[in-house]
């Protein structure tokens, strides 16, 4: 069973919206079992997307359409799909009541267009919305099936989960994806290719992918089983083959966030931590502080821009300061250790460093970035030249301070 999404919206071609639509109807499909082969998007334009349609339903079983379901003249989908299947539009007595209910519910006007929402192709079945007006289209073509949804995520998304999914594994009954993540550090997407070239061309079940993600590279293992267990089987000897070859470079695995990882380890071990940031201007406690439930391990920072406020909220000293300038390996462990004393914490990070695109020297260029970490059983420091531009080093900087915490807190785990 082959399936194709359509995703429908002048906006998309745009570049105005981020078709968050598309990744997660593709994960939704993954879960299921179904296999995803094209993915196209098409602008509300009835010659293009009557085209397009016709298109997906010549090479695939299974058609999503995203958008196009408003009230409007220019939400041309109930149209198009009626007009590709050869059908008449009817009006759906029980799709009206609901519009009516719902709008009359959130105050609203009853307009005249808002009648089109509630025509479906002849044979099809309503979607119920359990969040918004517009219904979903459900058009069995037996073998094909065409599902249409509104472009709204928070209705796509109720709309998957309450109907379509169910429907769809009924339907289907194909066993499941499973997907194991592992993350790498200190080694390339290249070298990490190398070593495990022979397990890569020979792969099958699991199929084995590489991929570079920020400051990492992942493997994603892939395969279809009929249940948990039986892909962990799979997975078992892949992962143990790899562990042996690179285990050393392995960190994590699973797709959290390196936040979420750091809050883990925090609360486990029932630790505390505070920062000083520079150049980052607050990214750091952003992050740590994103996580549900910071409060328990985030005391909170200090930004300390300019050199008086790293004297005096810090105690960084000012000979430091002036021997070895502000972005330094020493005022870096300063502030750390400053932020960690003065607010009490159990860790202190500490990022300074030139963001630019100004203020790089000849030994210190834009992207030079020392970050540190305290604690009372040692410190940490490390010097990075980042690339890119001021925001992609800002960045890259919190999430390098994020990992050199993670690791100190494994490598000083007491469990
Ligand atoms: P529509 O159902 O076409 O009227 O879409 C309603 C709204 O949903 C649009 O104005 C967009 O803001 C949003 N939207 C439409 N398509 C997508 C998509 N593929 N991903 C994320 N948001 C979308
Ligand atoms: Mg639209």
């Amino acid at each position: 069973m082959r399936a194709e999404l359509l995703m429908v919206g002048t906006e998309l071609l745009l570049g105005e919206t981020t078709d968050t639509n598309a990744t997660y109807l593709a994960r939704c499909l993954a879960d299921l079992g179904i296999d995803l082969h094209y993915k196209s998007t098409v602008g509300d334009n009835w010659v293009r997307m009557t085209g397009a349609l016709a298109t997906a339903l010549e090479r695939s079983q299974i058609v999503i359409v995203s958008g196009g379901l408003g009230p409007t003249q220019d939400d041309l989908t109930r149209e198009v799909v009626a007009a590709a299947t050869g059908r008449t539009l009817v009006f759906d007595e029980r799709a009206w009541e609901e519009i009516t209910r719902l709008l009359r519910g959130r105050g609203r006007p009853i307009t005249e267009n808002n009648r089109r929402q509630a025509m479906l192709p002849a044979g099809a079945v309503r979607i119920p919305n359990p969040v918004g007006v517009a219904p979903g289209i459900w058009l069995d073509l037996n073998p094909r099936l065409v599902i249409c949804l509104p472009g709204v995520p928070d209705e796509l998304r109720a709309m998957m989960q309450e109907t379509v999914m169910p429907r769809l594994r009924a339907r289907t009954g194909a066993s499941p994806l499973y997907s194991r993540v592992l993350r790498f550090r200190g080694i390339g997407e290249s070298a990490l290719e190398t070593e495990l070239m022979d397990l890569i061309e020979r792969q099958s079940t699991p199929t084995i992918a590489l991929y570079a993600g920020s400051g990492e590279v992942r493997i994603r293992l892939t395969c279809r089983a009929g249940s948990a267990e039986e892909a962990e089987r799979l997975f078992a000897p892949v992962e143990q083959e790899i562990q042996k070859r690179v285990g050393d470079k392995l960190y994590a695995s699973g797709t959290e966030p390196i936040e979420a990882l750091v809050a883990k380890a925090l609360t486990v071990q029932k630790a505390t931590v505070a920062v000083a940031e520079s150049c980052t201007g607050g990214l750091l406690g952003e992050r740590l502080t994103s996580v549900p439930g910071a409060s328990a391990y985030f005391l909170g920072g200090v930004l300390a821009y300019a050199n008086d406020v790293k004297e005096r909220l810090l105690g960084v000293d000012k000979e430091t300061l002036k021997s070895h300038g502000a972005v330094s390996a020493e005022v870096a462990l300063q502030m750390a250790d400053g932020v960690r004393r003065t607010l009490g914490a159990d860790w202190g990070l500490g990022i300074t460093g030139i963001a630019g695109p100004g203020g790089g020297t000849e030994t210190k260029p834009v992207g030079t970035v020392f970050i540190a970490c305290a604690s009372a059983r040692g410190n940490r420091v490390v010097h990075h030249r980042f690339v890119g531009s001021r925001d992609m080093i800002r960045r890259r900087a919190a999430l390098e301070a994020l990992h050199l915490l993670y690791q100190a807190l494994r490598d000083f785990d007491p469990a």
